[in-house]
């Protein structure tokens, strides 16, 4: 189809016509509401650092489809930082990792691991680590005291941890016997 300098000035005059009749007007999006139709709704904060900044999650059949920012919330009154706002993806991206994933010394692939697998895995190099590396005494001048630790073994704690998980976090830090133990939230 051609169209020629006088279909041109009429069709520009049609639609300079529809946008004086408001036809074309911008609609609000329908489309948040429709997601939203008929979701169980519930409150919960944001487990990224120590803020505890309030949520709204919504939940249609089972799924959560939903988090936002709680405007009723004394901490935060509906905002989110970039981490808070892109909390769903942490819980449904097809991009998280959900089994245990092992790359051999030397080499360049990763391979899926059994939960067992890694647990052991994980318990025989901490240990062998644990014991390389233990101090069992210090002397200080002449004297000698018993002081059973490792300098080797580090604990670096999450804000996504409860307070429960950060218990026996502690706990294990000190049965391992490392005084290095450390907290996401305090940084
Ligand atoms: S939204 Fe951001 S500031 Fe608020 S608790 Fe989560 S991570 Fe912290």
């Amino acid at each position: 189809m051609t169209v020629d300098r006088r279909d041109w000035l009429k069709g520009l005059a049609g639609t300079s016509a529809a946008f004086a009749a408001g036809d074309l007007l911008p609609q609000p999006s329908r489309a948040a509401e429709l997601k939203l139709a008929g979701a169980k709704e519930f409150t919960t904060a944001c487990n990224f650092c120590s803020c505890g900044c309030g949520m709204v999650g919504h939940v249609v059949q089972g799924k959560l489809v939903n988090l936002e920012g709680d405007p009723g919330h004394v901490v935060n009154e509906g905002a989110l930082c970039v981490k808070g706002t892109a909390m769903l993806a942490t819980h449904d991206s097809p991009q998280r990792v959900r089994t245990p994933k092992y790359r051999a010394p030397g080499s360049a692939e990763w391979t899926e691991i059994s939960w067992d697998e890694a647990l052991d895995k994980l318990a025989r190099k901490i240990q062998s680590v644990r014991d390389a590396n233990w101090v069992a005494t210090e002397k200080d001048g002449e004297q000698e005291f018993a002081v059973n630790r490792t300098d080797a073994i580090a604990f670096l704690g999450g804000a996504q941890s409860t307070n429960e998980e950060c218990y026996l976090w502690t706990k294990s830090a000190r049965l391992y016997g490392t005084s290095f133990l450390e907290h996401q939230a305090r940084l």
